[in-house]
């Protein structure tokens, strides 16, 4: 028979698995990550995909990471976003760098925040050019959502804000 003692309190019949060390962890010890909270990753490593960790991995692998990402939300948030139409005030700005572009978001304040998030991660803290757009999607009979996409140039900004 598997172990399934608890790895941290060491009861039996621990019904859930630790994301990370893959050890049985009860419902009492585990620590649960909300699904998609790391949703604005590119691609969300492995070990950050599941919804149960053991206390001691969440504290050591989880908990670090979510701070470093918070982080780069925030940042994200904070970056200065110059559109298209705006290219008289940006025309010094470097634009070497290739476009990030994303697609189907939600809503254009979504599509905005994911191209920010990439530029930060990137290491930018401004974005110019940027476009955004809409397509309407039929789904379900007569019900039409939006799927937004946005793009822009990273660069960075040396003036004030
Ligand atoms: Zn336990
Ligand atoms: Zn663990």
């Amino acid at each position: 028979m598997e172990n399934t003692n608890c790895c941290v309190c060491q009861k039996p019949k621990a019904t859930l698995q630790c994301g990370a060390c893959k050890e049985p962890v009860c419902k009492k010890c585990a620590q649960f990550l909300e699904e998609g909270s790391f949703s604005f990753l590119k691609e969300v490593p492995e070990f950050l995909s599941h919804g149960a960790y053991c206390g001691p991995c969440y504290d050591a692998k989880i908990v670090p990471e979510l701070g470093a990402y918070n982080e780069t939300m925030e940042a994200a948030k904070n970056i200065a976003v110059f559109m298209k139409d705006q290219s008289k005030e940006t025309r010094n700005f470097s634009r070497k760098e290739a476009a990030l572009k994303v697609v189907d978001c939600e809503d254009r304040e979504e599509a905005l925040l994911r191209l920010a998030f990439m530029a930060v991660k990137a290491d930018f803290n401004a974005l110019i050019d940027v476009e955004l757009s809409y397509e309407k999607i039929r789904s379900g009979g007569s019900y039409k959502t939006h799927k937004w996409s946005a793009k822009g140039i990273p660069t960075t900004y040396h003036g004030r804000r």
